[in-house]
């Protein structure tokens, strides 16, 4: 009898390492509203555990007395060829290699940028129609997000080529031939900015990024923004408690005692829709875990080994 269990109970731990290694690269599905809405992403699963109890999240209310920095961060934007998606929580479009910030004397490549509707921070409690988010990443990870608000106003040519291109449906990338776009030109002509320490604003929330809002805002038109309205409307998070954070100054950061700069250096965890656009999107990274990883490689185990086993049992019954 034995033989027959063993091939059974092998059979039977495949299938489940199997189906769990299956499950496991699944992406957890999270939205805006709902089951699956922002007050139940921590709840989704232990990997997005921040977005409930993490004490440095974003977006937050800036308020009106919140410290200003000048205009200090350079900007090494270069045009990129114009690659668009729909990730199912936003449109972004994701830049070409070689574009850079350097904040405190680090670079930050630029890798994207997206949009919010409405915005995710506020300005003394006013949202505004929208908000573009510019994710960067340094060599060890972190991440460095400009976010610009964008008020109705005049038609913003800018932003044209991808307005023009945005797929209704969600899908891969898609590389629109021979349309470039400027994030330079994207950008306020003001540069002076808010800065504090914050979070990605979709699961798993990580903490560790260095939020740098914009103080001025930008413009599209109401036919813009109602074209974005017809493929994703109220796609943002509200707005966290600021805890015991401050607003930064960078030049204060520049002269920050050790300690310090070695808390700055912390590498975020890197997913999700604030995150880079080299990585999955749609419901962060959410690769498998040790434990399916480990059902995984004992149930190619026992697969061999149940064949051998097979090959065996039939070599005997040859015999
Ligand atoms: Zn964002």
């Amino acid at each position: 009898m034995k033989r027959s269990t063993i091939l059974v109970l092998a059979v039977v731990l495949c299938f489940v390492g199997l189906t769990t290694l299956a499950y496991a690269s699944d992406p957890i599905h999270w939205g805006y509203e709902g089951d699956i809405g922002p007050d139940k992403w921590g709840d989704l699963s232990p990997d997005f555990a921040a977005c409930s109890t993490g004490v440095e999240q974003s977006p937050i209310d800036i308020p009106a007395d919140a410290t200003v920095n000048p205009a200090d961060i350079q900007f090494n934007y270069q045009p990129s060829n114009l690659t668009v998606v729909n990730n199912g929580h936003t449109i972004q479009a994701n830049y070409d290699e070689g574009s850079s910030i350097t904040v405190d004397g680090v670079t930050y490549n630029l890798l994207q940028f997206h949009f919010h509707e409405h915005s995710e921070h506020t300005l003394s409690g006013q949202p505004g129609a929208m908000e573009v988010h510019f994710v960067h990443r340094n060599d060890d990870g972190k991440l460095a997000v400009v976010g610009a608000m964008m008020n109705v106003g005049a038609e913003n040519q800018t932003l044209a080529p991808v307005w023009a291109n945005m797929p209704a449906e969600e899908g891969d990338p898609v590389a629109v031939e021979g349309a470039t776009v400027n994030a330079d030109e994207i950008l306020p002509a003001d540069r002076s900015y808010y800065r504090y320490a914050g979070s990605l604003t979709t699961p798993p929330c990580s903490e560790g990024v260095i939020w740098l809002v914009m103080t001025a805002p930008i413009e599209i038109s109401e036919e813009q923004l109602a074209t974005f309205q017809q493929i994703h409307t109220n796609n943002f998070r509200s707005v966290q408690p600021l805890n015991d954070r401050h607003f930064l100054l960078s030049a204060e950061m520049d002269s920050a005692p050790a300690e310090m700069e070695a808390a700055m250096t912390e590498t975020a965890p890197v997913a999700a829709a604030d995150a880079p656009a080299t990585l999955p999107q749609s419901g962060g990274v959410t690769g498998p875990g040790s434990t399916d990883l480990w059902f995984g490689a004992a149930g190619l185990v026992m697969v061999i080994g149940s064949l051998a086993l097979r090959r065996r049992i039939i070599t005997h019954q040859d015999n």
